[in-house]
């Protein structure tokens, strides 16, 4: 396997390259340039994660020795995941959903979290790099937990979070700033996400940044959504859905379904829309948004257009209006003209706002429907879901299945869908509780709550948090982050 970038100028990366750079030295992001990654529809059936992800993954990272059953047979296991599988799949009298909460972190983003510093180190080994890595991450909430529980105490790695601090939930920050380890590193920045994410970019990009790192004998590397460390290994439960699916009588072999996503920075869905490039029979991608509901516009409109008000939501991890991950997306559709997606891109840059072309918008229309939820249609269908059907869902997966049955309802398409189930409603708790019961509790005092009044136990990741205590309080602006980065570069040395 080979990447190369999106915006076309980067020369071919090995899997460890990609997996060390995060990022294409031309701006753009790294994609997989082999086209027979191609799995049957049924090779996977009666198999254990495990093994599936083994056997997905390795066409992904094969060709420099990176020990990719090693790896996956560390991260997929007891050490990292509460229960018998790391996902599993449940079904109400009116849909399925895959879990994907049952990691250290009670959000999805341990599915690939903790897989990644397993690549990773597999990655400086076979490149043979003795060299101190400095992660940086910009987090809407759910991965900067995630990364720093995987990353903790690893030999040799350092990593920075910075989070908007005003944007995560009372639950995600406490998370954050409590989290333990002699290498980690957590910030707030005032600002929203796409704040954050364009402040991390910047540090990246930075020629200063850079020289700091290579003087203090440091590499940079990045544990956000746009690494091939976290996006293929997304790709792995959608196989997995799908034989499970098979196994309860649900669909017949072969039997084309429907995955329903909700989406911030398009990382989760691409996963998907990859393991149907490999051969998963997929009908069409709902891809579910909150209010910042830019994705709905840009799949009904083929135009995408940043310009309109941040909205901070009760569903927090989706609360971006710069997708990162749509550009592999607009590089696949566009049949891979790098020069067409640089200008593109530049055009979000200059003005915030591109339009696709005729024959783009029509291959993103045959794969993808576009819709969202707004707070009052979240609340209530976490209510109605758990009051008529007796299953808790938070408030992603609350907007995924509310644009699920508006979907049904508009296009009457029967075909079977799975919905992504990416948070434990007990991560949101004080939202959920109040759409269930109506009380106001604060966000902690709401965990305890929501397990008395719907007897569903409390996800383990959120038991002691109430009392944590908080090591990591510093606040900045974005301007900052620069500095920052400096000086615990020289203190890395
Ligand atoms: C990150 C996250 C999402 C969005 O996933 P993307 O890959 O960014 O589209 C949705 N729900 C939860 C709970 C998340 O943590």
């Amino acid at each position: 396997m080979k990447y190369s970038s999106t915006r076309g100028k980067e020369v071919l990366l090995s899997p460890s390259e990609a997996l060390i750079q995060g990022i294409a030295k031309d701006g753009g992001l790294l994609v997989p340039t082999e086209k027979d990654v191609k799995f049957e529809a049924t090779q996977f059936l009666n198999k254990e994660y495990r093994q599936i992800a083994a056997e997905v993954l390795t066409p992904y990272f094969s060709g420099d020795g990176i020990d990719i059953s090693a790896c996956v047979n560390n991260a997929y296991g007891q050490d990292h995941f509460y229960g018998p599988s790391p996902v599993c799949m449940t079904y109400t009298d009116s849909k399925m959903f895959l879990e994907l909460y049952h990691g250290k972190t009670a959000a999805f983003k341990d599915m690939a979290l903790s897989l990644l510093p397993y690549l990773m180190a597999e990655a400086l080994r076979v490149r043979n790099i003795q060299q101190r890595i400095m992660i940086l991450t910009a987090t809407s909430g759910d991965t900067g937990k995630s990364a720093l529980e995987a990353f903790a105490d690893q030999e040799n790695i350092d990593i920075i979070v910075f989070y908007p601090e005003e944007g995560v939930s009372a639950v995600q920050k406490r998370h954050m700033q409590s989290q333990e380890g002699n290498n980690v590193y957590v910030f707030g920045i005032r600002g929203n996400f796409d704040d954050a994410q364009n402040a991390v970019k910047k540090a990246f990009d930075s020629e200063e940044i850079r020289q700091n790192a290579q003087e203090c004998g440091v590499m940079l590397s990045s544990a956000n959504s746009i690494n091939v460390g976290r996006l293929f290994p997304q790709t792995v439960y959608y196989w997995w859905a799908y034989s499970r699916l098979i196994e309860d009588n649900k669909i017949q072999p072969g039997e084309k379904i429907n995955f329903c996503v909700p989406t911030g920075n398009f990382g989760n869905i691409l996963a998907g829309y990859y393991a149907s490039l490999a051969g998963l029979p997929v009908h069409r991608f709902i891809c579910a948004s909150n209010e910042n509901n830019v994705l709905t516009d840009f799949i009904e409109s083929g135009i995408y257009d940043k310009n309109r008000p941040f909205k901070k939501t009760i569903s927090p991890s989706m609360d971006i209006l710069i997708s990162s991950n749509l550009e592999r997306l607009l590089y696949h559709l566009g049949k891979n003209d790098g020069e067409y997606v640089s200008q593109l891109m530049q055009q979000l840059r200059e003005k915030g706002r591109y339009e696709i072309s005729a024959s783009m918008y029509s291959e993103l229309r045959s794969k993808f429907y576009g819709g969202f939820a707004t707070e009052d249609q979240i609340k209530e269908m976490i209510r109605k879901t758990f009051e008529e059907e007796q299953y808790l869902i938070d408030t992603h997966t609350a907007a995924a299945a509310h644009v699920y049955e508006a979907y049904r309802q508009q296009t009457k398409d029967t075909t079977p869908t799975v919905i992504l189930s990416t948070a434990s409603a007990y991560k949101f708790a004080d939202n959920v509780l109040h759409a269930v019961t109506k009380e106001t509790k604060d966000s902690f005092e709401a965990i305890e709550a929501l397990e008395k009044v719907t007897n569903v136990p409390m996800h383990p990741a959120l038991k002691s948090i109430a009392k944590a205590e908080l090591l990591h309080t510093q606040v900045c602006d974005t301007e900052k982050i620069i500095p920052l980065i400096k000086k615990l570069l020289k203190e890395s040395r």
